[in-house]
């Protein structure tokens, strides 16, 4: 029965694959590799200005003209160079106000946010180029396309183990489900998830390099966030690779950045 089950999803996945893959399959900038896209991109924006406009309205935004200008300009200079890999971007860097956080996101379309507690640890323009190039990575890579894209598969799937064991004792089927999600949660969306952290890095790490800010400083950078917070980490790091695997990760791409940095 199990068997059989497995045997449904998997073709279940590959008749999604074989509809969709086509038609969604996108290419990352930067790194080529190949992404699946279901959600319409100027969907996904119009959601996110939405929420960000939201959040606004809720969230304190700083007034400290220091900090605004500096995300202003680092902003703009990495907006500029990633133009290319994502021309239709509507680029937005708002600086919130809350010391306490030691964080940034970005969401699809191009909406970027620094908290202010980010400084505590962002001390130059290069340190904080690091951050909203890795932020803007995540955003012209179409991580948060990609990351819905997974979660509507897995709900796919989970809609279909539903449909097929109908006939089963309640007690099995449940236990069936559970493991269902934490295998789609962590097997498919954690691991992913740090995927895109990494590619978000050397991405970032690019866009940085070619916007003329010494990508060298990212190895110290990142030790000194990991450093903070003791036991519990940033949340800017939470889903992030280790400490270690991200500056051996980062060393190797180096060379690489140092050559568009130098040749910009
Ligand atoms: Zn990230």
């Amino acid at each position: 029965m199990f068997l059989s089950m497995k045997k449904t999803c998997c073709w279940f996945v590959l008749l999604c694959g074989a509809l969709l893959w086509l038609p969604a399959c996108t290419t990352v900038p930067q790194t080529g590799r190949s992404a699946l896209h279901l959600v319409p991109s100027s969907q996904l924006a119009s959601m996110s200005a939405t929420q960000f406009g939201q959040m606004k309205q809720e969230t304190p935004i700083s007034r400290d003209l220091q900090y605004n200008a500096m995300v202003r300009r680092v902003g703009d200079r990495i907006a500029y160079v990633a133009a290319p890999d994502m021309p239709n971007a509507q680029w937005e860097f708002v600086v919130f106000d809350d010391d306490e956080q030691i964080n940034a996101f970005a969401m699809p379309g191009g909406k970027v946010a620094v908290y202010t507690g980010l400084f505590q640890v962002a001390k130059t323009e290069a340190d904080l180029a690091i951050v909203i190039g890795h932020e803007v990575a995540h955003v012209a890579a179409g991580h948060g396309n990609e990351r819905m894209t997974q979660q509507l598969l897995a709900a796919g799937g989970a809609a279909l183990i539903q449909f097929s064991t109908a006939d089963m004792e309640s007690e099995r089927r449940a236990l069936l489900m559970a493991a269902y999600g934490a295998g789609a949660s962590v097997g498919v969306m954690l691991p992913y998830s740090r995927y895109h952290e990494c590619e978000a890095d050397e991405i970032g790490l690019l866009y940085a390099a070619k916007a003329g800010y010494d990508p060298r400083v990212a190895i110290p950078f990142w030790e000194r966030m990991a450093a903070q917070g003791g036991s519990a980490p940033p949340q800017l790091l939470s889903t992030h690779p280790s400490n270690a695997t991200r500056t051996q990760k980062l060393k190797a791409l180096m060379p690489r950045a140092m050559q568009v940095y130098q040749n910009r």
